[in-house]
């Protein structure tokens, strides 16, 4: 049978991405769903035929323990959320996704970590760019040597945001700002590249030109980073301009990729010419690798599960507090 999933938060990344996924999906449904609103319930239910006893609040949440039709809980809760509703989940047995970045803190990505060990349940971050192709030709060549060592990377991505009310902008909610929101893609596109984690960070906040909305979150960060091999890194996030770029150059050739990290359709070329590869919609790619890779082992891909999301975690945190002091942050564990 298919896998069922149930979305936690029926925002906006949830209706026009992931249901439209579930979908068409190969080897798993939207089986249910946990919305605060009674409205969005009913809507949803009509739509994707959701039957009333696979339809939680955030109180009732819990009793999904019971409910043998749910096997995955996908939490698309805004980032401060995330750790509770992880932990709620595998408590409830269920095995989890959750949205990046996977928390707001080091100590919570732990604790979701432990928390899914112990219950014996997967968890994996909604990683979706390890499922597309672009992505996928820059990891290969970057991983395989293909064009010889990476000796330098640059990577950016930003949009400007519009409404100063929502929780992106606010801290509590968010954790940070363009860093946690996008900036993390760039940190992992430098990981999947090089297949290796940096050694240290150095990092700058950009100027704050918009204080209404930058009250609480930073409005943009560049960073710098090493790796062991000797690729550089330079990074760079905002909420204030639309950019995503990749540029990978390696002692014998080049790639990049523009846009790299956006819905699509992405784009990218080497120094031999320009990558004919797929479009996908990218959720459907990212649900369909997770599910059949669970549903052959039990076991969602590791280069998405918990501890790559801590990971990432670790070098956001590392990233923020060498912004903050001005000094070199090192990653050494
Ligand atoms: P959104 O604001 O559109 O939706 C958030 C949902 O959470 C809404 O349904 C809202 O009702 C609910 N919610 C519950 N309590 C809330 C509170 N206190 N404040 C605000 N909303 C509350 O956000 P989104 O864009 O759908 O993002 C949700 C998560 O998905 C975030 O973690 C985000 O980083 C992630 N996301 C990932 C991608 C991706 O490409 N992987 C893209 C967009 C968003």
């Amino acid at each position: 049978r298919k896998l069922g999933i149930a979305l936690v938060g029926l925002g906006s990344y949830a209706k026009n991405q992931l249901a439209v996924a579930l979908e068409k999906t190969d080897d798993c449904y939207l089986a249910g769903i946990v919305t605060g609103t009674p409205a969005k319930a009913a809507e949803w239910s009509r739509k994707y035929n959701i039957p009333q006893k696979n339809i939680y609040n955030y109180q009732n949440f819990d009793e999904i323990a019971n409910n043998k039709e749910i096997d995955i809980v996908y939490v698309v809760l805004p980032n401060s959320m995330h750790h509770e509703y992880v932990l709620r989940a595998a408590k409830a047995g269920k095995h989890v996704m959750c949205e990046k970045p996977m928390s707001v803190s080091v100590k919570e990505a732990e604790e979701m970590v432990a928390a899914c060990k112990k219950a014996n349940v997967q968890l994996g971050i909604g990683y979706r760019l390890h499922f597309e192709p672009f992505n996928l030709e820059a990891k290969r060549i970057g991983q395989q040597k293909v064009f010889g060592d990476v000796r330098f990377l640059q990577t950016n991505f930003g949009f400007s945001i519009g409404d100063p009310t929502q929780w992106r902008l606010k801290h509590a909610l968010a954790g940070g700002g363009p860093l946690m929101d996008v900036g993390i893609y760039c940190v992992q596109a430098s990981r999947y590249v090089t297949g290796e984690e940096p050694l240290w960070v150095t990092a700058q906040f950009g100027p704050v030109t918009d204080k209404e909305r930058f009250a609480t979150v930073e409005e943009s960060v560049s960073w710098q980073m090493q790796f062991p091999n000797n690729a550089m890194v330079n990074g760079f996030t905002s909420y204030k301009s639309n950019i995503e770029q990749l540029y990978v150059s390696a002692s014998r050739g080049w790639l990049q990729l523009g846009p790299a990290y956006g819905y699509g359709p992405l784009k990218g070329r080497t120094q031999e010419g320009e990558l004919n590869l797929p479009i996908v919609h990218h959720q459907t790619a990212m649900l369909n690798g997770i599910c059949k890779e669970f549903t052959a082992t039990g076991k969602f891909p590791a280069h998405i599960n918990g501890e790559e999301g801590l990971k990432d975690m670790r070098i956001l945190m590392a990233i923020y507090e060498a912004a903050r002091s001005g000094k070199k942050v090192s990653l050494h564990a």
